[in-house]
């Protein structure tokens, strides 16, 4: 059996933030193999699928990242569709490399459906346009993590280089991404906004400075990422430091029209 092995995108949380060609693909899966942060509603959709949990925990991901694309690549020999599963878009922070280079090595056919990464999602939770007129024209995405033996990014001077800035995994080293911003020549008082679990039912927000990063984060224990530019500054007026603000209804949600940025 020569199957295809296909790199989905399962949105940032809420299964209907799916595209119709991954849907599609998961209702003809044979197998499934599936990241922690996928929604139990879209791994269902994989009906007639085996389905296989293949979340990595810190700290052991080479090793893990090994054994799922020798997984992929043998599932592939014995099923015709076979669905890696991944939380938003596969080709950012998804690792998706990895596995593409195994599949070739193999000469596996392979296909990648995107999906809606995280930082969008986030910003639409906060009514607020990641590239807003006037304040934001360039938007670095960038996580301080790196691999077990990987040499460590220039990831803060690409945000300070950025009018804005969004950062994946990062909650856990607040402390850190505030000093290193800092040190990279952002001043304290830049507006950041903080999104956990975007378009979730459960989804929380708040607004705060750069100074204020370390003590909020510690508030957050779900997948956030965090945001970062002037666009901010308007909804953080009045909110006070540490303090989150009241969830609001986004101005985006039942309404319709209106112009881009
Ligand atoms: N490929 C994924 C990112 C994987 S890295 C994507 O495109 O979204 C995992 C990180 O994504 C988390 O640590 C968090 O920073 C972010 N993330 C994933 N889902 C999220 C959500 N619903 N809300 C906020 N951040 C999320």
């Amino acid at each position: 059996m020569n199957g295809v092995v296909y790199l989905v995108g399962a949105g940032p949380g809420a299964p209907d933030l799916l595209t119709l060609r991954a849907a599609r693909i998961l209702a003809e899966a044979d197998v499934v193999f599936y990241d922690a942060l996928v929604h139990p509603a879209t791994i269902a959709l994989a009906a007639s699928a085996e389905k296989i949990a293949v979340g990595k925990r810190c700290g052991k991901q080479a090793t893990a990242q090994k054994f799922i694309n020798k997984r992929l690549v043998d599932a592939a020999r014995t099923h015709a569709v076979v669905v890696r599963l991944k939380g938003g878009d596969p080709m950012l922070f998804g690792r998706a490399q990895e596995e593409i280079a195994a599949l070739e090595a193999a000469r596996v056919r392979y296909e990648i459906v995107p999906g809606v990464t995280a930082a969008l999602a986030a910003a639409a939770e906060l009514a607020t346009s990641l590239t807003q007129r006037g304040l934001a024209r360039s938007v670095a995405f960038a996580t301080p993590r790196v691999a077990e033996g990987e040499a460590p990014s220039d990831w803060a001077r690409s945000i300070a280089a950025a009018d804005a800035g969004a950062i994946y995994m990062g909650v856990g080293q607040a402390e850190q991404i505030s000093a290193a911003l800092i040190a990279a020549g952002k001043p304290p008082a830049t507006p950041i906004a903080i999104v956990e679990s975007a378009s979730l039912a459960e989804s929380r927000k708040v607004f705060a400075t750069l100074a204020s990063l370390s003590s909020l984060a510690s508030r957050f224990s779900g997948p956030a990422v965090i945001l970062i530019g002037p666009q901010y500054r308007a909804r953080a007026q009045g909110v006070q430091d540490n303090a989150p603000v009241p969830d609001f209804v986004p101005a985006s949600r039942g309404r319709a029209g209106g112009a881009s940025d």
